[in-house]
């Protein structure tokens, strides 16, 4: 009997096996020999027949599961996303599966338990000698919650279980296993109870989207910051869960996920579990199968939590739709967005994607009639849009960076104990390090960039490969001591503007001063207690977060953002620029101010974003990607090779053209990368459109898998890249 099988390999093809007994089911687990290694295989099929001729063919080693392990969706949606993304199908079962499960740990949930009061037990209540306190304790507790004791009831009590066993060796109390009971949502006393009213917009988003539950509907909610999205989806989860249903909601990975979480706990008593990348592979597999069992209502993650199991889905929320990190860039190469939209149509749920800064591709499907547009166009509650002004620098003193306009706009908004946010997008002392005698300038050996000092740790440190090293107590060509740091960081920002406001608090909030787990947690406290009154933010404080304090923004080096090769870095500067004012002044009475230094206040992209909007910036970007025909008007893929030469990547990619001849597809390259040279490796890509995704489609799905028997893809690494986010 036969069996074909995703296993975990970079080959594009499934593999035949051979079984006894009885067959196992489509979507479980097996053990196979492979080479010479056991591997955790998934079930895809029962072929009649294989290619490969009988006597060939192994057998499994064991069957995992005695069911499928992945409910009839979720299977669909990983075999759907191997197709569409062309890669090899046993990879992308492994990328969607808990690591413990790729490791063939059973799909089993651990046991919880609980302890019942014996009739035993009873009748020692009244004997117990009154000095035994904590054996007194323990019954009282027993008593108190209906003669059974749960482990999360236990958990609250620091009882040593050294009595529970001592209470189970006396007969007074019995053990057995929880039966884990499903969800029921009842809106109780304590929770549901902030009296929001709607504003009318939100009223609106929220009941055109209501008679949509139970059935698939795609839902674009553009609303300006703060104007009250999660609002709108604490509404419709409330739906979902009166509904007896589970809710799955995306966040972009920028630390907003235990925000949002509290937010949820404050209004509904259901089991809720957020997915992070703290989480052990144990408490992963668990929060896995309780959704799969339907003992969670809510699950909120980053990324990878869109392929978490659910027994009885109501409602997909993506927040911050436009995120980057929704798209995965290395290995299998997935939009989460993209795929949310897919499986809510599998399971038949409604899904809003939710944005202030809608990407180009949701705003063409809003266009298509794919997805259906709500708006919020005012801030919630009392809150006014902040006054935005591009500040010309041109021949003005800047004292790191900062200009004395801004200076002193920031002393006004302190002096009102309100907060300051500076925004700079590039961490380190300095993005250069120069020789002041013959200019060398520190570059990284293992790719094409300088590298970035940082003065903490003395360190030159290269933010494309990680390379890091000592900084150079001379210069290695001439000798001289004289190594001057140029260009502004986070680091330098920090220190000039403690010099400049000595006697406030500043705070450098990037991927450095929040490396350590609780610390991004921490500096969200601290601003929202007012501990900080200056704080100096890279994109990581850019959206999302809501700080009542934070009154003025101001972005000290917004040239670097306006002159890219990239295509999208236009919408992607739109995004960053509008995202960040949208963080001052967002409560009732203070009124938000956001300052934009440029050397070029002339600047198309400037002069529409602040004088229009970033609705009306969106719609001519879309009208110069239809005249250029680029996507979202045109569906696009990027073959990207590497090897320690430049030449090999190029002879591999001229190879994939030569296949693509006669496809009807347009093919543009093959080129070297726009950064060629990258952790040592020699990078080429080879670029191909067409108007019809589904063309695209059709005509890449035969010629991938055939790429890895040309001579040249032994000399490379390659990757297809599908819907690329960056060129
Ligand atoms: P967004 O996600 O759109 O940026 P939020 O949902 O964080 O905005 O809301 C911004 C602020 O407005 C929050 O403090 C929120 O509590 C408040 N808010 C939202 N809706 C209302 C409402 N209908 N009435 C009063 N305040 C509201
Ligand atoms: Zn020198
Ligand atoms: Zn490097």
């Amino acid at each position: 009997m036969l069996i074909r099988l995703a296993v975990p390999t970079p080959l594009r093809r499934s593999f035949d096996y051979r079984y006894k007994g009885t067959a196992p089911a489509v979507g479980s687990r097996v053990v196979v020999p492979f080479g010479r290694q056991k591997l955790t295989a998934v079930v895809l099929s029962h072929p009649d027949s294989s290619q490969v001729p009988s006597s060939k063919l192994k057998y499994i080693d064991k069957v995992i599961d005695s069911e499928p392990l992945l409910p009839s969706v979720l299977f669909k949606l990983i075999r759907f996303a191997a197709d569409y993304y062309q890669h090899p199908i046993g990879e992308v079962f492994a990328n969607c599966l808990p690591t413990l499960l790729n490791k063939g740990e059973p799909a089993k949930l651990e046991p919880e338990w609980q302890w019942s009061l014996t009739p035993s037990g009873e009748d020692a209540i009244p004997k117990i000698r009154s000095n035994a306190v904590k054996q007194k304790q323990l019954f009282q507790l027993c008593l108190e919650h209906n003669g059974v004791l749960t482990e999360q009831v236990l958990g609250l009590h620091d009882f040593i279980p050294s009595y529970l066993k001592t209470f189970e060796e006396k007969g007074w109390l019995v053990r057995s296993e929880q039966k884990p009971s499903q969800v029921v949502y009842e809106p109780e006393a304590g929770y549901d109870t902030e009296n929001v009213t709607l504003t009318s917009e939100q009223e609106d988003a929220v009941d055109s989207i209501r008679p949509h539950f139970g059935s698939f509907k795609g839902f674009l909610l553009d609303g300006v910051t703060g104007s009250g999205k999660t609002e709108v989806y604490l509404q419709l989860i409330r739906e979902a869960l009166s509904r007896q249903q589970q809710v799955l909601m995306l966040v972009p990975e920028i630390g907003l996920t235990p925000q949002t979480v509290k937010r949820l706990e404050r209004r509904f008593n259901v089991p809720i579990a957020m997915l992070h990348s703290g989480l052990t592979d144990k408490q992963r597999l668990n929060i896995w199968l309780k959704a799969r069992a339907g003992q969670i209502s809510i699950v909120i993650g980053t990324r990878s939590a869109l392929f978490t199991p659910l027994a009885k889905p109501g409602l997909i929320i993506v927040d911050e739709e436009h995120d980057l990190s929704y798209k995965q860039q290395e290995g299998f190469r997935y939009s989460a967005r993209d795929l949310a939209i897919v499986r809510a149509q599998y399971e038949q749920t409604p899904i809003v994607l939710g944005s202030a800064t809608p990407s180009m591709e949701s705003l063409h499907n809003v266009e298509q009639g794919k997805l259906s547009l709500l708006r919020l166009t005012k801030r919630a509650g009392e809150a006014k849009p902040p006054h935005i002004k591009v500040l010309d620098v041109r021949q003005r003193h800047l004292n790191q960076g900062l200009s004395q306009p801004l200076i002193d706009n920031m002393r006004k908004h302190l002096a009102q104990n309100q907060q300051c946010m500076i925004f700079l997008n590039r961490r380190g002392f300095a993005p250069t390090l120069i020789c002041h005698e013959c200019g060398w300038i520190a570059d990284c050996q293992r790719c094409d960039r300088h590298m970035t000092y940082h003065q903490r740790f003395k360190r030159l440190h290269c933010h494309h490969c990680d390379k890091q090293v000592f900084m150079p107590k001379r210069c290695p060509e001439c000798q001289s001591p004289q190594l001057n740091p140029v260009g502004l960081g986070t680091e330098r920002l920090e220190e000039a503007l403690k010099e400049i406001f000595p006697d406030k608090s500043v705070a450098r909030i990037d991927r450095d001063s929040t490396r350590r787990k609780d610390s991004m947690q921490n500096f969200v406290e601290a601003i929202k207690n007012n501990e900080i009154d200056i704080l100096i933010g890279t994109q990581m404080l850019a959206k999302g977060h809501h700080f009542p304090k934070l009154s003025l923004v101001g972005v000290v080096d917004t040239d670097g953002c306006l002159f890219s090769a990239d295509f999208r870095a236009t919408e992607r500067t739109a995004q960053l620029l509008t995202q960040v004012a949208g963080r001052a002044g967002r409560s009732k009475g203070i009124k938000g101010e956001v300052v934009i230094q440029s050397h070029h206040p002339d600047h198309p992209l400037l002069v529409n974003l602040f004088t229009q909007d970033y609705q009306t910036l969106s719609r001519n970007i879309l009208a110069e990607r239809q005249e250029a025909q680029l996507p979202p008007y045109t569906a696009m893929a990027i073959f990207r090779a590497e090897a320690n030469t430049l030449e090999m990547p190029m002879t591999f990619l001229n190879d994939v053209k030569q296949q693509l001849k006669h496809t009807g597809l347009s093919v543009y390259g093959p080129y070297p990368a726009p950064m060629p040279k990258r952790a040592g490796k020699m990078r080429a890509q080879l670029m191909v459109q067409h108007a019809q995704r589904k063309r695209l489609q059709q005509a890449l799905s035969p010629i991938t898998p055939t790429l890895e028997q040309l001579p040249s893809s032994r000399k490379v690494r390659w990757s297809l890249d599908i819907d690329p986010q960056e060129v």
